[in-house]
């Protein structure tokens, strides 16, 4: 919805540009088809556009957003964290060539906010996911590179819309837990899944509360071989962990499953899950009310993030911004003051 507070950057192109932005319009038109029929170039042509910081591109990639909006929102999102080698990749490609082979289109995209693409991170590897990679139902795109949580977070809501415009009615967001990415993914999907090791005792404790609390399916992954028996116990420890939390839901009491990922169990009971989440969670349409919530709140999100970019770019505001800092750190004058003093340089035009 942001879209359309930064769409208005249309009306400030200067005339020597109205021709340009005129042969834009219609670039972006001829795209936003192209999107619509499924073509994975353009989409992924698109995604690149909304994660480029140029400006040009940034007003392409809104208006062409904007003509999409439509399009968008008829797709489950499902989000799935992990810990590194808790077997998510190989998780996403069981659960995903099941769900191509059900007749789904899916997209995978992911957020790693250390990700530097050409950098070989673990999530941006190519050879991930290496047999859904070459499934015509299926997109995947690895997490924009650099920047701060809320800037790859915001490219990554964007491409989830254009996959959505693209025709792709699953689209799996996946985390490793990095800093508050689990809140992050929680905020843009209707599901959030999160993958556990089979282990207890110890490892129950390791796991931030934080994110149990997020999880509305807590799959115990790894649960074949000589690890049945540890992945049972897992489970039912996590259920009794799960029981003693306050639910997020009214009409949901997180799960909590066990999965091979590698051997292919367990995949089509957690796919039934997912289906009965959305048949609790349609009741007093709260997963419309939660994405209704997710909408609003990546306005404020950036509102706020622009305005902060706003505020520290203005010449005067960046002049007296540090030596502020200095002055609240010696106590010479209050957190309030020093930013009651900022705010107003920055208001006085
Ligand atoms: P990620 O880092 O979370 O993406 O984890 P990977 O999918 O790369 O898996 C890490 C390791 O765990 C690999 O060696 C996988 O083969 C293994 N693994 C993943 N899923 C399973 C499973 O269901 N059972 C067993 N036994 N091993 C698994």
């Amino acid at each position: 919805m942001a879209f359309f507070l930064t769409n208005g950057l249309y009306l400030l192109i200067p005339d020597n540009m109205v021709k340009n932005s005129l042969s834009s319009a219609a670039e972006v038109r001829q795209m936003a088809d192209e999107i619509r029929s499924g073509n994975r170039r353009a989409l992924a042509r698109a995604i690149t556009f909304a994660e480029s910081i140029r400006e040009d591109h940034q007003e392409k990639s809104q208006a062409l957003l904007n003509q999409l909006l439509p399009d968008t929102g008829k797709s489950i999102r499902i989000g799935i964290s992990g810990t590194p080698g808790v077997g998510k990749s190989t998780f996403i490609e069981a659960f995903g060539r099941f769900l191509t082979d059900a007749g789904h289109k899916v997209a995978v995209l992911t957020i790693d906010p250390s990700s530097k693409r050409t950098g070989g991170s673990i999530l941006g590897d190519k050879t991930r996911m290496e047999e859904l990679s070459r499934d015509p139902n299926a997109f995947i795109r690895p997490s924009p590179s650099g920047g701060s949580l809320g800037g790859v977070a915001r490219r990554t809501r964007e491409a989830l819309l254009l996959c959505e415009a693209a025709g792709f009615d699953i689209v799996l967001v996946e985390t490793v837990g990095v800093g508050q990415s689990e809140t992050t993914v929680s905020d843009m999907v209707d599901i959030f899944m999160l993958l556990l090791a089979p282990a207890g005792g110890d490892e129950l404790q390791g796991i931030k509360r934080g994110v149990m609390e997020l999880a509305d399916i807590i799959v115990i992954n790894k649960a074949d071989g000589e690890l049945i028996p540890v992945a049972r116990r897992a489970a039912s420890e996590y259920k009794g962990a799960v029981g003693l939390m306050r639910p997020k839901s009214k009409h949901w009491t997180p799960k909590v499953l066990m999965t091979s990922a590698l051997k292919k169990i367990g995949i089509d009971t957690l796919w039934e899950t997912i289906e009965e989440y959305r048949t609790a969670r349609s009741q007093d349409n709260e997963l419309e009310l939660q994405r209704e919530n997710q909408a609003a709140s990546w306005m404020w999100a950036e509102l706020g993030e622009s305005l902060m970019n706003r505020l520290k770019s203005h010449r005067q505001v960046a002049a007296s911004i540090e030596q502020m800092e200095v002055k609240v750190k010696a106590g010479k004058v209050s957190p309030t003051a020093g930013a009651k003093e900022l705010l107003a340089i920055f208001l006085e035009k």
